[in-house]
């Protein structure tokens, strides 16, 4: 039996985990949780579960948390704040899976690796301003890092023991989001259009991000660093079935897929179980219902947001930490009805423009300009 943390367990990653390891229970016991700050739902998740222990980013829901349990006679020890995410991460369990979203997940993400539990990893911006380091600290320690988002699944599964010399390229697909096909204005568009994902159901940051096709520049440095393969050997094509989750193309001219319907339960289970394979009841592939497969390029003058991610993961050095920062900043004040879907693009440029980047940066370097663009990216509104 497993012994598994969940750090974002009450976000769309995190309930689609508990999904999974409803059907897995005889292999796996949920240790700790964490929130960010539903309570309600982390409250049903402890009755059902029972972890030993469970923390919550809000220090007055800890408060109530910890009041809580007491009265119902729960075993659960809470922890808040960040410091308490860094504490459930090093807590004793077998494998992490990190469904965090945004830079915050970088210090607990971290943590965990350095008590050598093996991670699933889900929380792409913690890769994308800190891969270097994370993949280094993961080789020390001997820790896998198995990947969560649907694309790298693809890509590790299609990879096996490959080296990386076998490698010609990788091509990684996009849904394109909503607005693929989109004929009017961009500045046009509103919160509920670009939360209305034809394919995927997912939390709302990453669906903000599908539609401007940020999410699919940030899965490139997350290939890149996840994969040990250079920017320049990452293509990127729309494919709008969401069938084929990604490609590797190997020097004999081979390509192998991998293809599903899509549903973040398959990829999820494949990062628990690993390096089994478990059966599933997932809805199965049958290509004669699918009947056509496309693929297209992307219009990198329409969405600006994937020609920046793509410019900062070449630059590299902290590059992407605030193309990053400035990124989810601009789409915290889209969805709250702050700015126009045009501005996540321009916010993010100008932050980028005014940034020098600094190489080889150490993790507090990185936390420190994160914080820094963070806050020049809120005064752009
Ligand atoms: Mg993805």
């Amino acid at each position: 039996m497993k012994r598994i943390t969940i750090l974002g367990s009450t976000g769309s990653i995190g309930r689609q985990t508990f999904k999974v390891i409803r059907k897995l229970k005889k292999d796996f016991k949920v240790v700790g949780l964490s929130a960010n700050s539903n309570l309600p739902k982390l409250k049903s998740q402890i009755k059902e579960f029972h972890p030993e222990i469970a923390a919550i980013l809000s220090k007055d829901a800890g408060i109530e948390l910890k009041d809580w349990c007491r009265k119902n006679k729960l075993k659960t020890r809470v922890t808040d704040g960040l410091e308490g995410l860094v504490e459930l991460s090093k807590y004793n369990s077998d494998i992490l899976l990190s469904a965090v979203v945004g830079s915050v997940g970088l210090e607990p993400l971290i943590s965990a690796i350095r008590t050598g539990k093996d991670i699933a990893l889900a929380n792409k911006e913690s890769l994308v301003i800190a891969g270097k380091l994370i993949m280094a600290e993961a080789r020390k320690h001997d820790v896998k890092i198995l990947p969560v988002d649907s694309e790298h699944s693809a890509i590790f599964q299609c990879l096996k023991d490959e080296g990386l010399k076998k490698i010609k390229r990788i091509i990684l697909t996009a849904s394109g989001g909503p607005f693929y096909n989109y004929n009017r204005k961009h500045s046009t568009i509103n919160v509920t259009q670009a939360l209305d994902h034809p394919t995927w159901k997912m939390g709302p940051k990453i669906t903000i991000d599908s539609a401007t096709l940020m999410n699919k520049g940030l899965e490139a440095i997350e290939a890149h660093h996840l994969f040990n393969v250079p920017m320049d050997k990452i293509d990127i094509v729309i494919h709008p079935q969401s069938i084929v989750h990604s490609m590797v193309e190997f020097v004999d001219g081979s390509t192998l897929a991998q293809m599903s319907h899509p549903n973040m339960e398959l990829p999820i289970q494949y990062a628990l179980t690993y390096p089994q394979r478990y059966v599933s009841n997932l809805k199965k592939l049958n290509l004669t219902d699918v009947e056509k497969l496309e693929f297209y390029k992307p219009d990198f003058n329409k969405f600006r947001c994937l020609k920046l991610a793509l410019e900062a993961g070449r630059a590299g050095g902290t590059m992407p930490v605030v193309m990053n920062a400035a990124n989810e900043i601009a789409v915290g004040l889209f969805l709250n009805k702050k700015i126009k879907f045009t501005k996540i693009a321009s916010i993010i440029d100008k932050v980028m423009s005014k940034h020098r980047s600094i190489k080889n940066p150490t993790l507090k370097q990185i936390l420190q300009v994160d914080m820094q663009a963070k806050k020049d990216a809120g005064l752009l509104c």
